[in-house]
């Protein structure tokens, strides 16, 4: 747990230094020239050294339908999601792990996980992927995915369909499993957190999301869901609530400081008004948001309200990957084409913060994680600069997050201890993954979805299509 990175490259204002870091018993205590070595030495020569990023929002399990799901909104994407067979615990284990590795292999060393459960075993999927992200050792904040309404539910007019049917357990049933899975694994000191997550106003009652803030309350939790990720959900709230998804859920005291919003793509001034008066934290998803239609998060209107945004990839099948630095380029250029004041663009180094301290903002953490500071826990990386797709030497970050960096994380801690050295995982086994991975699934193309003929003549008369 101890050790002294010698020589590494970190950025200062208008520029970079070379530098020393030590770290005793998971924490950075000294940062500076030619320190001594305490425990192991690592060699920083030639590599950049940030704080870990935070991967956060995404749903792990979607690992097994990533790149098989056709070009589809939102609404109809899930229907078609949902067709699938339920999954098994170990491919919950292996989607997690998996996630896990993708994640620290760019640059992300904790991981908010929107953890889809099997109906009636939904503390086992938690167990699971308890297991897996304390087998890799990122720091996971595992947000279990729960609603209490039906997938009808969440369409404009939606209830008025023949096939609308209440959802198949109650609201206060639902709160006891997260109640348990609570008391069972929160150990925010042991890298694994549990937020209170419902799914979003699409698919919930307020019941289920006051239950969730007094949950969140008594046990001290961040809170998590999905908010007017699409068209279709700015609609369905005006009807569902006759205001704005954002003015609801403030109404209901679910916003504060340790809530982060995923998505927030239809959102109107007066809505960034009230994520900027409650602390609330925006995660954008540029990929999922592209893939699926969904538009274009007006992130720099936020950030110049002085609302916190950070980065998340969003479930492996609406982006179809799981690598953050992709997730961070797309996120903090796409806007430039919506927005032309370039004055207000986001630069790599901003980039950078907010995928760090932003991520740590987002959680209620930013005392201990986000920045590489003295008194702060070790979540660190530590890049390859000579790796091809960061030559030649330039502005390393400007590269980082610009460029298609591959194969360029060296070294890897989370809360001091090394999950990567030279490339390699010293937790886990990705070679044996990988064939976990192939060996239980096939090569497959999916043509009609019965669960998209069921609602897509619905979907395209409230949309206008
Ligand atoms: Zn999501």
């Amino acid at each position: 747990m101890n050790f002294t990175i010698k020589k590494a490259l970190i950025a200062v204002t208008n520029g970079y230094t070379t530098t020393d870091v030590q770290v005793v018993n998971g924490t950075i205590t000294a940062i500076g020239e030619d320190l001594d070595i305490i425990g192991t030495e690592i060699n920083g020569e030639h590599k950049l050294l940030l704080p870990g990023f935070f991967n956060a929002h995404t749903h792990s399990s979607e690992k097994w339908q990533r790149g098989i799901i056709p070009p589809l909104p939102l609404e109809l994407w899930l229907a078609h999601l949902y067709d699938f067979t339920p999954l098994d615990t170990e491919q919950v284990y292996l989607s997690a792990l998996g996630t896990a590795v993708e994640t620290l292999l760019s640059g992300g060393t904790s991981v908010v996980d929107h953890l889809v459960l099997i109906p009636g075993q939904e503390l086992e999927t938690i167990t699971t992927a308890v297991r897996a992200y304390q087998q890799v050792g990122i720091r996971a904040f595992i947000a279990p995915l729960i609603q209490d309404e039906s997938l009808t539910a969440g369409l404009p007019g939606g209830k008025s369909l023949p096939e609308h049917e209440s959802y198949f357990r109650p609201t206060a049933e639902t709160l006891g499993i997260i109640e348990e899975a609570i008391i069972k694994f929160h150990h925010p000191e042991s890298g694994i957190n549990i937020l209170v997550a419902p799914t979003g106003i699409q698919l919930c009652t307020d019941a289920l999301f006051t239950g969730c803030a007094e949950l969140s309350e008594r046990y001290q939790l961040c809170r998590h869901t999905h908010l007017l990720e699409t068209k279709a959900q700015k609609k369905l709230a005006q009807e569902k609530y006759g205001c704005s998804g954002v003015e609801h859920l403030d109404q209901i005291g679910f916003l504060n400081d340790k809530t982060s919003l995923a998505h927030c793509v239809w959102l109107t001034d007066d809505d960034i008004s009230i994520l900027a008066k409650t602390q609330s934290t925006v995660v954008h998803n540029p990929l999922s948001n592209l893939r699926l239609g969904s538009g274009i998060a007006p992130v720099l209107k936020y950030i110049q309200s002085g609302v916190n945004v950070t980065f998340g990839c969003d479930g492996a099948s609406s982006n179809d990957s799981q690598d953050l630095l992709e997730a961070i380029k797309i996120g903090s250029i796409l806007h430039n084409v919506t927005d032309f004041d370039y004055q207000s663009w986001i630069t790599p180094r901003q980039a950078v913060e907010m995928a760090s301290l932003g991520g740590a903002k987002g959680l209620g953490l930013a005392d201990q994680l986000g920045s590489l500071t003295v008194g702060k826990k070790a979540d660190l990386v530590l890049y390859d600069l000579q790796s091809l797709s960061l030559l030649p030497r330039t502005d390393p970050i400007g590269l980082l997050v610009l460029g298609r960096p591959v194969n360029v994380v060296n070294c890897a801690w989370v809360n001091g201890k090394q999950i990567i050295a030279n490339g390699k995982f010293t937790t886990v086994d990705v070679e044996e993954l990988k064939t976990e991975l192939f060996n239980r699934s096939q090569w497959e193309t999916r043509g009609t979805s019965p669960g998209v003929a069921q609602i897509e003549t619905h979907y395209r008369q409230v949309m206008g299509l």
